[in-house]
């Protein structure tokens, strides 16, 4: 045991991560993780980037989704995450799978949404979850992740988190204002999650918690970290798939379509490349917040206020992952631009390719996976591409009940993943918008 421990450590050596506005500042994993953010407000990216052995890829195809995810987390992780403790946390993540479903001639959807959310983001969130889980156990001390939400993140994270030994979970939201579907994700978990309702605005709920992590007391007591979406221990799980994927594409070099807001999951696929995985374009789809579509055109990157449309999770006006998009490029957009196409579409648009897979095929589209699909399609027919085109279908249909009703004039039951929550009981501390009363409350979490 002692030996095998010793070969492993002398094997690998721990992982440096350095920020994409100073790559000269190096923390270690934990650091990386536990802050997500460097100081300068650069993200954190791995040091090198190991290329995967050809018995790898020659092997993928008839492996399972978690031995091809050990290899792939190893090659970053082995230094700092011994392989036993590695493979509980995948093992803990991947507990559903990401089939490969053909919906139109030789393009096929990759379904990201069989979690517990039942969104991709299920894969960064749990992973995330668990190795927090892991830091807390070996430094025996409980991690306290403290999240504003305005919706969405509180049901990620907290179904990350749900569960996870050593860490608990404190979200902050605002009292009235989050949708009542939303608001039982996060509030009738119990156990180690804890939903704090604020009497005030989303604002404040920030606030806060930027107030409790610059204080100092509340720090001696426990380890208080976020949880945010730029965290590299969220994009390295998304880059599993892409791997699994190919294998299950019975290895053929292929084209994948990525439905783009803050661009991690795109950024996932492109450093998967870069280990060595025989991807030929890398197509960026988003729906009219075209920020990154304009920049790949003109060079000129210039952020703005999202728009509202109905694929609503790509509505980013000031996408944070292309920071490190071109910090893997070296800041050349040309060099960017040989495996990147840019593609962007509208609401109508979204729509009717919903409306013609669902007639051609009869498979429910999600707005998401739509704008990724209509990408796919039209790129095939401009270029004549013959392979294999593969997109992300980033939510099941359910999730957005009422844009997919009412667009394929249908009526869809949701899946049970969904439906507990809509009848379960929600239990929240309620609080006013002021440092005191939170402290109270982290005070009852941590005794
Ligand atoms: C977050 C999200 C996206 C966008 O992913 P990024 O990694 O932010 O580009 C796409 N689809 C769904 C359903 C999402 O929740």
């Amino acid at each position: 045991m002692a030996r095998a421990q010793l070969s492993w450590n002398h094997r690998i050596r721990p992982m440096k991560f350095y920020s994409t506005r100073d790559r000269t500042h190096l923390v270690s994993l934990r650091e990386a993780v536990v802050h997500g953010l460097a100081p300068d407000q650069g993200l954190y990216m791995p040091a090198t980037i190991p290329t995967l052995s050809s018995d790898f890829y020659a092997g993928l195809k008839g492996r399972s989704f978690h031995e091809i995810a050990f290899d792939v987390a190893a090659s970053i992780f082995g230094g700092d995450v011994e392989p036993a403790a590695l493979r509980r946390i995948i093992d803990h993540t991947l507990q559903f799978d990401a089939p490969l479903v053909e919906v139109d001639d030789n393009l096929f959807a990759l379904e990201l949404f069989h979690g517990p959310t039942m969104a991709f983001k299920d894969f960064g969130a749990r992973f995330l979850s668990r190795l927090h889980g892991h830091f807390a156990r070996v430094e025996s001390r409980d991690i306290v992740v403290l999240v504003a939400t305005s919706g969405d993140t509180g049901g990620a994270v907290a179904n990350g988190f749900f569960g996870v030994e050593g860490t608990r979970v404190v979200i902050l939201y605002p009292s009235g204002k989050v949708s009542p579907l939303q608001e039982k994700q996060f509030t009738t978990l119990g156990s180690n999650i804890t939903a704090v309702e604020v009497n005030g605005t989303f604002d404040d709920c920030q606030r806060l918690v930027k107030e409790a992590f610059a204080d100092d007391e509340l720090n001696r007591s426990c380890l208080l970290t976020s949880a945010n979406s730029i965290n590299i221990a969220r994009l390295v799980p998304q880059m599993f798939y892409y791997f699994y994927a190919f294998g299950q594409a019975r290895l053929q070099p292929s084209i994948f379509s990525v439905p783009s807001g803050n661009f991690g999951n795109l950024t996932a696929g492109l450093m998967a490349r870069r280990m060595g995985l025989p991807v030929r374009t890398f197509i960026a789809a988003t729906n009219a917040n075209d920020v990154v579509p304009e920049f790949m055109k003109t060079g000129i990157f210039s952020p703005r206020p999202s728009i509202a449309t109905i694929s609503n999770a790509m509505d980013v006006g000031n996408p944070s992952n292309v920071e490190r998009m071109m910090d893997l490029y070296d800041r050349n957009i040309v060099a960017l631009r040989d495996d990147v196409v840019a593609f962007s579409c509208s609401d109508d648009e979204t729509r009717e390719a919903m409306r013609q897979v669902y007639r051609n095929k009869g498979y429910i589209l999600d707005p998401h996976g739509a704008v990724a699909y209509l990408a796919l399609k039209n790129f095939v027919a401009e270029t004549r591409f013959k392979g294999t085109g593969i997109f992300l279908a980033t939510a099941h249909p359910a999730k957005f009940k009422e844009t997919v009703e009412s667009t394929l004039n249908v009526t869809i039951d949701l899946p049970p993943n969904l439906a507990r929550f809509a009848s379960a009981k929600k239990s929240t501390r309620r609080i006013a918008p002021a440092m005191g009363a939170l402290k109270d409350v982290l005070h009852d979490v941590l005794s």
